[in-house]
């Protein structure tokens, strides 16, 4: 905006604050507010309020400023979701309401352990809550001395910024996404003991995928390309989520053809510094085996790995056997743990699960040693994060052969079997 437009409008607004604040700190609030979107006049409506009236919005926070470990946390916001699980702390069972709130400059996840009585689309103002860091990004929680207060007002709906997949993350504000719907399915969800329809999927565009879930028929088609405005992004283990209602719009776009979207290729560090990503791929070395690598037995009721016979929740059972490598992959710019499924393993090694149930624990470990310690392996997948770092989940593996040597020998004995 031109700066003489912008001097009108905080001169019209000085106008109705008087000497409440100076000039300079209206513009500069005022600024802040176009930066995240926020069109001009709902931007003025907010600054009176702040100003004017209800003046115990005065000190709160807008989400995109919390920092974690902050106490005293002051927001207004609308709730975007709100959900209750199930958790054991103590050896004792208790519920937990999680969800995402909004307001005009972003979202952010909460976490409260009684039942706070609000619902989705409810705007409340929440003092006295606090913040953490959970997996790489600030989250809200609830604690004992929380107050919330629900509000007769609207926050304002920020403009949707424009955003390739690559560059979602958890506390953006509102969305606006264009891709093609490479899966799509309707599926019927329990939400606090209401069946609700909700379609999700996976959306593509150039730069990458993303799961979606969608909370209203937009009747969207497979492989159909869509303009998504509107939707915001909720994280599950470090992987982000688009996630858009009613309250969005989507346009179907016609457009001729289909629209690559190639499996984006992730140096580790990212995966670290992002704490997730769906479907990419990695390239590292094989540094460590780690302990639990080889013949296993799981439990037949939860698939549990049995630790002398037995299962956590299960007790004794039959177990079923299963092989598997745990391993540490490190590209030189970060780490991840995997662990590759009996297919994969089978594959890794070049022998089946009865050939491997033949030869001993020490054979065994010597042979994934010499097949894949060490050597760069090409990894497909989803990171996750949990309480030990990065996990990577993989869908396929190859070996990368980089030895020149040995390639040259493979190319020729190629070419001699085709004479
Ligand atoms: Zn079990």
């Amino acid at each position: 905006m031109a700066t003489e437009d912008l001097k009108t409008h905080i001169e019209e607004l000085l106008n109705i604050l008087g000497d409440k604040v100076t000039a300079e700190e209206l513009e500069k609030e005022f600024r802040r507010f176009l930066e995240y979107g926020v069109p001009i006049e709902q931007a003025k409506k907010t600054l009176l309020k702040k100003h004017g009236v209800s003046s115990n919005y005065q000190d709160r926070t807008l989400i995109v400023d919390l920092q974690p470990n902050e106490k005293n946390v002051h927001i207004l916001a609308e709730v975007l979701s709100i959900n209750k699980k199930h958790a054991t702390v103590r050896g004792k069972t208790r519920e937990i309401y999680y969800g995402l709130l909004r307001d005009e400059s972003g979202t952010i996840p909460f976490t409260a352990w009684k039942d706070l009585e609000i619902e989705k689309g409810d705007v409340i103002e929440v003092t006295n809550a606090y913040t953490r860091e959970w997996q790489g990004n600030v989250q809200l929680n609830f604690g004992d001395r929380v107050k919330i207060e629900k509000k007769e007002m609207e926050i304002p709906t920020s403009e949707p910024k424009s955003y390739k997949i690559k560059d979602l993350h958890p506390g953006i504000g509102s969305v606006e996404l264009e891709g093609v719907i490479l899966e799509v399915e309707r599926r019927n969800v329990d939400v606090n003991g209401e069946e609700k329809t909700v379609f999700s999927g996976i959306i593509g565009d150039e730069t990458g995928k993303t799961p979606f879930t969608a909370w209203y028929d937009f009747n969207l088609k497979k492989e159909g390309r869509y303009k998504i405005k509107g939707g915001y992004i909720k994280s599950w283990r470090g992987i982000p989520q688009l996630v858009f209602d009613e309250n969005a719009t989507v346009e179907e776009l016609d457009v001729e053809g289909s629209v690559p979207t190639p499996i984006r290729r992730v140096p580790l560090h990212i995966l670290v510094e992002d704490g997730g990503a769906f479907d990419v791929e990695i390239e590292g070395t094989v540094i460590e085996l780690q302990q639990g690598s080889g013949l296993i037995n799981r439990c037949p009721e939860c698939n549990r790995v049995l630790i002398n016979g037995e299962c956590k929740i299960h007790g004794a059972v039959e177990g079923i056997e299963d092989v598997r490598i745990k391993c540490i992959v490190d590209d030189g710019t970060g780490a991840a743990s995997i662990s590759f499924n009996r297919e994969q393993t089978e594959k890794l090694i070049g022998k089946k699960m009865e050939e491997i149930k033949e030869m001993s624990e020490g054979e065994f470990l010597d042979e994934i040693r010499d097949k894949i310690l060490a050597h760069p392996l090409r990894i497909r997948g989803n990171a996750l994060t949990d309480s030990f770092g990065v996990t990577f989940i993989p869908r396929e593996v190859v070996i990368v052969e980089r030895n020149i040597v040995d390639e040259t020998f493979k190319l020729q004995e190629k070419l001699e079997g085709l004479q």
